[in-house]
């Protein structure tokens, strides 16, 4: 059997661990200019030199104290699983910062290799790193990598193979080197560390300088880890005393004692390893954020990008689009040719077509929308973004780190809410998680197109941007207000580098796109087909028996309501009549809770079933305008209540995974009542504004 290693990626967000991981397995996973991308660990299988590598793509942190919910993912991927070694994935730009992580894990007694990534960048910037000195220094191996482009790789698992095998050679002995913390600190670590080995079993888990140095640190949760040692109490008073000690020696808090001491460690070894030359070439990045940075001229060309973004997808997507519906609009009428009308003929036409139809011409719009989206996100805009508002996202009580799970709400709410993971303050999360669905995901924008495009077909972008952008506002009032009231609250600060302005990489952006469209066009020929199917069915039986005796025009209407959809629809129109909805839209918000663009397709098969002076085809936005019910408010109001109703079932699920179940009751029900609040404003307001 071949042996199998099994190797963690690791290092600070940004670094290049998912684009190297995606370089070396051939996987597709996303990768993006900015923090917070990866936040569940992914897997990965290669063969090099007959051994099978499994590689572990952790999420990115800048240490291993466990502030977020990333830290302890990592750290107790680490501590638990054990992995055979760990690729640090350094960033050449920044390895002071990027080092401070790296000793981390030596200290942790796991078999380390880095990868100094980035090494291009670093070029240019004209850093020259000694990758020889600066790994006979540190004790680490280090390999010259560069993510994008795979160079470096085979260096990198010749390298990862030859430490492990060091390591078996010396068992239990990962490093010939560990940081040092100076002579007063390391007085003070070395009976600690003793008394911590006096317990064999507990320093089986976990290294006994790593925890005498997580003491020294004061890390809740290697004081927790304490209560294993058979000595524990005793142990955690001699760290409390050397705490105080240190304290009251440099002045400071021992926390911050260790922390520089760690820093001053790297910057000495970096002082022999990395010669700067003077480059001639000025920093792009550095004139363009001079204006995207500043709030003067930043926010607008902020909101003039996203402007930008809508025309931009309708004005592309609009002709694709319009080609699709003719497309499907001739598999209608070949269906009502070839197929003899009756049950199996609605089933095809009103069923299939009509509900799966209508989603799948949406294909280009989505596909425009996402790829405008991932160009922001891989060149580094985003970032800025999060940045620009973070000012006004204090005002809100959230702040700049929340900006990235909304962001990534505009494609999807189920990695959105797994984003805020990299938020520290557990409140802030509750509070992005509970925004985040009023941000429209790809799946509310069919419904928005065909209700805007149907009754403002010469301003439809307008409208649509207009409730796009009223989500972000109700997501920061709807904030305000938990903050004051469920989630009262200091923010933290928010600190998050700006990663320099990138060229995306086609490959990068291909995968993105295609990625998010593939799981679109799934979704509408599994789910949506199989729901519509139901849907028909509902809509169509149980069938009268006198329909026969209604007049011809009435008749499909006449069925309709006889029907279970129609029954249900009657039953909670006095709920909806307030909002301007009569019983049809009833029955499509129904499904609406498992997926919006099932809000769609139940349009498409009620106003495909009805018959028009006995002309069976029409289309959906003539047959919505005869609707006497609908009118151009109604349709904004419908808008306003997909924008804010509770978001589909696999959100809700995430919801509940990631905060509990109390909170998903309260999304449910928080979001139910607000939708049909401000639905009704919206109603009331403007019937009095155009008079109705
Ligand atoms: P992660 O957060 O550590 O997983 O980082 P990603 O793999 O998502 O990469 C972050 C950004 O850096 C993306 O825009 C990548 O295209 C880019 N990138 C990754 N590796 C390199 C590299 O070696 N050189 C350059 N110039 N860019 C890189
Ligand atoms: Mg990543």
């Amino acid at each position: 059997m071949m042996k199998t290693i099994r190797v963690a990626l690791a290092g600070n967000p940004n670094a290049g661990k998912t684009s190297l991981f995606n370089a070396i397995t051939g996987a597709h996973h996303k990768v993006g200019n900015y923090p917070g991308v990866t936040v569940e660990k992914r897997e990965g299988l290669h063969e090099y030199k007959n051994i099978q590598f499994r590689f572990i793509d952790l999420p990115g942190i800048y240490s291993l104290t466990a502030y977020s919910l990333d830290e302890v993912v990592t750290r107790d991927f680490l501590l638990e699983e054990k992995p055979d070694i760990v690729i640090d994935v350094l960033d050449s730009t920044n390895l002071e910062r990027n080092l401070y992580l790296c000793l981390q894990f030596q200290e942790l007694g796991i078999p380390v290799v880095g990868a100094l990534n980035m090494t291009d960048e670093a070029e240019t910037k004209g850093l020259r790193i000694d990758a020889k000195i600066l790994s006979d220094t540190l004790g680490i191996p280090l390999v010259k990598t560069v993510g994008t482009s795979g160079i470096g790789i085979e260096g990198l698992l010749d390298a990862v193979l030859a430490t492990l095998e060091k390591a078996e050679l010396t068992p239990g002995k990962g490093q010939d080197k560990a940081p040092s913390y100076g002579d007063e600190i390391e007085s003070r670590l070395g009976p600690l560390q003793e008394a911590i080995a006096s317990d064999k079993t507990f320093v089986a888990r976990y290294p006994a300088r790593w925890i005498a140095i997580k003491l020294l640190e004061n890390d809740a949760n290697a004081l927790k880890k304490l209560e294993q040692h058979e000595r524990g109490t005793e142990v955690g008073e001699k760290a409390a005393a050397d705490r105080a000690w240190l304290s009251k020696h440099y002045g400071k808090d021992s926390e911050i004692v260790v922390t520089e001491q760690r820093y001053g460690y790297i910057r000495g070894a970096l002082r022999e390893a990395v010669k700067k030359v003077p480059v001639n070439h000025v920093q792009v990045t550095e004139i363009i954020d001079k204006f995207l940075m500043s709030p003067i001229v930043g926010l607008p060309i902020f909101f003039l990008i996203i402007w930008g973004i809508f025309k931009l997808t309708f004005a592309l997507g609009e002709l694709p689009a319009q080609i699709l519906e003719h497309f499907f609009g001739l598999l209608t009428s070949a269906s009502q040719a070839l197929i003899p009308p009756g049950l199996l003929q609605s089933l095809i036409v009103d069923g299939i077509i009509g509900g799966v139809g209508g989603v799948f011409s949406f294909v280009p719009l989505i596909v425009i929308l996402f790829l405008c989206i991932s160009i922001l996100e891989d060149t580094g805009y985003m970032s800025r973004a999060a940045f620009l508002t973070d000012k006004a996202l204090h005002a809100f009580g959230l702040h700049g780190q929340s900006f990235m799970p909304m962001m990534l709400g505009f494609g999807c709410t189920v990695p959105a809410i797994m984003a805020t993971r990299t938020l520290k303050s557990p409140r802030d999360r509750i509070a992005t998680i509970l925004a985040v669905p009023f941000m429209s995901c790809g799946a509310k924008l069919p419904v928005y197109v065909l209700l805007a495009g149907t009754f403002f077909p010469k301003n439809a972008d307008n409208v649509v941007m207009a409730v796009y952008l009223a989500g972000v506002v109700l997501s920061m009032l709807s904030t305000v207000f938990l903050r004051k009231t469920v989630l009262k609250g200091q923010t933290t600060p928010f600190v998050m580098e700006l990663p320099p302005y990138r060229l995306p990489t086609w490959r990068g952006i291909f995968w993105h796109v295609w990625g998010k469209t593939w799981n679109y066009i799934k979704k509408a020929g599994t789910v949506i087909l199989a729901a519509s199917v139901l849907i028909w069915v509902i809509t169509t039986f149980p069938q009268p028996k006198d329909a026969d005796a209604q007049p011809e025009s009435t008749r499909s209407e006449y069925r309709l309501e006889y029907s279970l959809a129609g029954r249900i629809g009657k039953f909670i129109e006095p709920a909806i009549r307030p909002l301007g909805f009569n019983w049809k839209i009833g029955v499509a918000l129904i499904p609406g809770f498992s997926a919006k663009e099932l809000v769609v397709s139940t349009l498409g098969i009620l106003y495909g079933a009805e018959t028009v002076d006995g002309e069976e085809t029409e289309s959906l936005r003539s047959a919505l305008r005869r609707d006497p019910d609908m009118n151009p408010l109604t349709a904004i109001v419908l808008m306003m209540f997909i924008l804010i109703m509770p978001p589909c079932f696999a959100s809700l699920a995430t919801i509940k995974a990631e905060a509990g179940n109390k909170w998903l009751i309260f999304q449910v029900v928080y979001s139910f009542t607000l939708a049909w609040l401000v639905s009704f404003i919206v109603k009331v307001a403007g019937g009095f504004l155009t008079g109705a």
